[in-house]
């Protein structure tokens, strides 16, 4: 935020007074972290008002009036901003109050026009109480730009700003800043219903769950100041979600696979596999090169992906990964050997670290009298081999097979986490 100064008064220009008032308010902008880019002083005349108003305009977004607001003629600071917002003058109950007290208990002092404007503010302002004097401030936001009026004397300026100004600030002062956790292996709703007791009466910061094809996320977000003053509040908050025991009784903390609104499943995984310098292969039957077309998607895949297999039919399950016909037969294409088999030979026959294979039913029709969206994922490294068994229920044939490939970006993922599956 640029904050711009103005103090208004003809004797410190003359030299009468010294802009302590300035010096002030920019030792407390500083500590809220507002930039204050100019100081200017301006006499008391309507025109050099109104033409340092125009430049303040187009170059601040706070613009800081002191000074000019007391009963005497040449008091103008309200009525020239008023003219230069097209705004008109009104009465503020509350200092009007006080004018009224003031003048009450004091039956000597003649009460005249001029002093009815101390009471007065640009009409849409949020009115700033003077409690140590007659004269009314006020902040307003017009077109983009904030104005702050504010009383010349010291005695009532500051209390002024340290009473009203400041936690006004504070607030407008306040930006949104979002973490967004990323989980793979558990459902919208699921999530939300583990959650209940942190989503509910949430204010700030707040939990914004959405769902996509196979994975959700939470959008985390907290108003403040800084990006510190933020990250400590979204860390807590984190900490709390992450810790939640899920149904199945594992952590949050297990299902969280990354951060931030671009990343994905595909490109974490994309992402260690160069960090820890392995190659991946993939043999591929129901989801007929979906795996490797989504890993071929980053730049620089070349270095972790050097080719695979889609082996859709059993016989080029046999021919193209060298599996003997009658054992695919024997088990059935849809199962853990199938699966095991398919993903060892790949990886031994491109010399790759690792191998991933997918094999099981899109759907809509079952296959081996297995229901639509069984899937076997087999993951071989060069210390052993594995396979797992998911079954996506209720989804299309293309959301059976973009999930399946999912699954396979993720147990590629928990591979890579525990090192001693590596070599
Ligand atoms: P009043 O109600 O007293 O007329 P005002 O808001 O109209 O208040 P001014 O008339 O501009 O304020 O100034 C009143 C007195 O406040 C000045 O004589 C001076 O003592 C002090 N003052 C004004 N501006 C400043 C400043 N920028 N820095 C320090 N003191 C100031």
């Amino acid at each position: 935020m640029k904050a711009e100064i103005i103090a208004v008064g003809t004797e410190i220009l003359t030299g009468q007074i010294v802009n302590t008032n300035a010096q002030f308010l920019s030792e407390k902008f500083a500590e809220l972290g507002i930039d204050v880019y100019f100081q200017t002083t301006v006499g008391d005349n309507e025109m050099r008002l109104l033409s340092i108003l125009q430049i303040a305009r187009s170059r601040s977004d706070l613009v800081v009036l002191c000074g000019g607001l007391g009963p005497t003629e040449d008091d103008l600071t309200k009525q020239t901003l008023a003219k230069f917002l097209n705004r008109d003058l009104v009465f503020d109950t509350k200092a009007n109050q006080r004018l009224d007290d003031f003048f009450a208990s004091r039956p000597q002092y003649a009460r005249t026009p001029n002093n009815e404007r101390q009471a007065q503010i640009i009409a849409g302002s949020y009115p700033l109480q003077n409690t140590t004097g007659l004269a009314v401030g006020g902040m307003l936001k017009a077109d983009g730009v904030t104005y702050v009026v504010l009383p010349g004397p010291p005695s009532e300026l500051k209390p002024m700003v340290l009473k009203s100004l400041v936690p006004l600030l504070l607030q407008s002062n306040q930006r949104l800043y979002s973490r967004v956790l990323r989980f793979f292996g558990i459902g919208e709703s699921q999530l939300v219903t583990i959650l209940s007791d942190l989503i509910t009466g949430q204010t700030d910061p707040t939990i914004a769950p959405y769902a996509k094809t196979g994975e959700v996320t939470l959008r985390l977000s907290t108003k403040a100041q800084t990006q510190v003053q933020a990250d400590a509040k979204l860390d807590q908050l984190e900490e709390q979600i992450l810790t939640v025991q899920t149904l199945e009784k594992n952590r949050l903390r297990d299902l969280l696979y990354g951060y931030g609104d671009d990343n994905s499943l595909p490109k974490v995984v994309f992402q260690l596999l160069k960090k820890k310098s392995q190659t991946l292969t993939a043999a591929e039957s129901l989801t007929a090169g979906l795996f490797q077309a989504n890993l071929a998607d980053f730049p620089g895949s070349s270095q972790v992906f050097n080719g695979g297999y889609v082996t859709y039919s059993i016989k080029e399950k046999a021919r193209m990964l060298q599996i003997p016909l009658e054992d695919l037969q024997e088990h059935g294409v849809v199962s853990s050997f199938t699966a095991e088999k398919m993903a060892e030979q790949a990886r031994i026959l491109t010399e790759s670290d690792l191998a991933v294979s997918l094999t099981g039913v899109a759907g809509p029709d079952e296959l081996e009298n297995q229901p639509a969206g069984t899937v076997f994922i087999g993951l071989a490294t060069r210390k052993n081999v594995k396979s797992i068994k998911v079954v996506i229920g209720g989804r299309s044939r293309s959301d059976v097979r973009k999930i399946a490939v999912l699954h396979a970006f993720n147990l590629i993922r928990q591979t890579l986490l525990s090192e001693e599956n590596l070599v």
